[in-house]
């Protein structure tokens, strides 16, 4: 008994060292079928990336407060240094609160690339009158321009702080559980609005066209675009907050979280 007492500790002590290994290995085997289990229920736990464009217009602080979730990898990336290289692989979405006129070729290579990728679009406000020279832009992906020039004798113009009702016009992931709410926030009138987009939303307003959100028309690409949000008073506006959020969630291919 007494030779055999150093070949029982000696394989206790093994086992106590080889513990943490076994249950390491554990961890990791929970952890891979839990990712399984959720790419099968197509809710995915790996963060929704967002490349995030301003740049151009003034914006309140709280504009970033709708960005501020665990679930999503947010970059703010502001004009010019945006879209400077390939951006494909890393971001899902990109949201766009910009009001830059025109890019140069490379920038508009990138974004397209992007775009015809698949990846998503989320288009914000004035996002509407930027890249307005770029017919591809306008009329493929975002299905809308603000008209700085005259087209077919009119321009648009905006109007702020106008209290208004909005209405849900199409039941889609990005307005489900929306309703019908009311926003205090800038209107836009006589934009150019393709007759290829799906309207989700429509605006009371005497100063506004009438659709506020819509799908816009690219085939590959899931794009939203949201004339909502000139400032706080909508920022701050949980409809908003939620449109936003469900809007990135659905243009990144994730379903809108309940
Ligand atoms: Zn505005």
């Amino acid at each position: 008994m007494i030779n055999r007492q150093p070949t029982v500790k000696r394989s206790t002590i093994w086992l106590r060292m080889a513990q943490p290994f076994f249950i390491l290995l554990l961890l990791l085997l929970v952890m891979v079928s839990r990712e399984s289990a959720l790419e099968a229920t197509g809710n995915v736990k790996t963060p929704v990336r967002v490349l995030l464009v301003t740049g151009g217009h003034l914006h309140d602080l709280e504009f970033y407060s709708l960005f501020n979730r665990p679930e999503w990898r947010v970059t703010v990336d502001p004009h010019p240094a945006a879209f400077a290289g390939d951006i494909r692989q890393r971001y899902d979405v990109v949201v766009l609160y910009d009001m830059v006129r025109s890019m140069d070729e490379d920038r508009q290579r990138n974004l397209r690339n992007f775009v015809e990728s698949g990846k998503g679009v989320v288009a914000l406000h004035h996002a509407v009158c930027a890249n307005v020279d770029w017919n591809w832009w306008v009329e493929e992906v975002i299905g809308g321009r603000y008209l700085f020039e005259p087209f077919e004798g009119r321009v648009s113009s905006y109007i702020h702080d106008r209290r208004q009702k909005i209405s849900v016009v199409t039941d889609h992931p990005v307005t489900r559980g929306i309703g019908d709410f009311q926003i205090v926030d800038e209107t836009y009138r006589n934009l150019w609005i393709s007759p290829r987009v799906k309207v989700l939303l429509r605006s009371d307003d005497s100063t506004s066209d009438g659709p506020v959100a819509w799908i816009g028309p690219h085939e590959r690409s899931r794009v939203v675009y949201l004339q909502l949000g000139h400032d706080r008073q909508a920022h701050l506006n949980p409809r908003y907050s939620q449109m936003v959020r469900q809007a990135v969630d659905w243009a990144a291919g994730r379903q809108p979280v309940k």
